[in-house]
């Protein structure tokens, strides 16, 4: 009960496959609009805890609160519709539609009970689209086919289409891979507009973009928390440098 002020607390969680523990007695809390990045060497367990989280995996052991609501009973639209936003690596958006149009797909499956069959273009849904695109850096680009947009035009477009659906907690695995210099830059800046009103759960691997965004810094290991705090205290652990050298 000491833990209410938590958005997610993550406690014990675990999953076997196999025999194998993927993820070990793993426990993390996040404060409400803090950007927490998971950094730590591949086959850590990284996918797997955001795979949790979402639904998408049932854990061995453990539970996942968030809010008021125990995540780990939940199924994966039920944990959605409970204000979590997930997106994986590879954007998804629909290349035949334009900008606006993603984006009122996904406003519409947010906010109908039967999604965009029963969905009607009014005031709101514009007003909301031409902020989100605003946010995302793709005003200019609203009447484009979103096949025609960069990579990392896409990966904005992906984020918008989750924001759209105003989820609590955000998560995000390698926002900025395969986006340029100045793409990166301008994640950095989205990210920092986001955890206005959102928590941001982020894997990351490019350490300059780490220091960037991360408020706190969870390292893993072996399905466990190697180490966690500011990444300056991250990076100086023993420990994490030990298993870094090691790879
Ligand atoms: P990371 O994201 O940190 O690279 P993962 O969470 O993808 O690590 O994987 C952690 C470990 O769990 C890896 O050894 C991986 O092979 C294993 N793993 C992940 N998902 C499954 C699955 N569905 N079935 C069996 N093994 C899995």
């Amino acid at each position: 009960a000491q833990k209410e002020n938590f958005l997610l607390a993550v406690e014990g969680l675990t999953v076997s496959f196999d025999g194998f523990k993927a993820v070990d007695d793993l426990s993390f809390y996040l404060d409400p609009k803090e950007i927490r990045v998971i950094i730590g060497p591949n086959g850590a367990g990284k996918t797997t805890v955001l795979d949790l989280i979402c639904g998408k995996t049932r854990a061995t052991a453990g539970s996942i609160r968030f809010g008021g609501k125990e995540l780990t009973k939940m199924k994966e639209h039920q944990i959605v519709h409970a204000g979590v936003g997930r997106k994986f690596q590879n954007p998804s958006v629909f290349e035949d539609l334009t900008v606006f149009e993603n984006l009122e797909v996904s406003y519409s499956q947010g906010h109908t009970v039967m999604g965009a069959l029963a969905f009607k273009r009014d005031a709101a849904v514009v007003e909301a689209v031409e902020s989100i695109a605003e946010t995302i850096f793709l005003s200019d680009q609203l009447n484009e086919p979103a096949g025609l947009l960069s990579h990392g035009q896409k990966q904005w477009l992906e984020i918008g289409m989750l924001l759209i659906q105003k989820p609590d907690l955000l998560m995000l695995d390698e926002p900025v891979a395969g986006m340029s210099v100045a793409e990166r830059k301008k994640t950095a800046e989205l990210l920092r507009v986001i955890t206005r009103d959102h928590t941001v759960l982020v894997i990351e691997h490019d350490m300059q973009f780490v220091g960037d965004i991360a408020d706190r810094v969870t390292v893993m290991h072996q399905g466990k928390v190697l180490s966690e705090g500011s990444i300056e205290h991250v990076k100086q652990d023993p420990k994490v440098i030990e298993v870094y050298l090691g790879h």
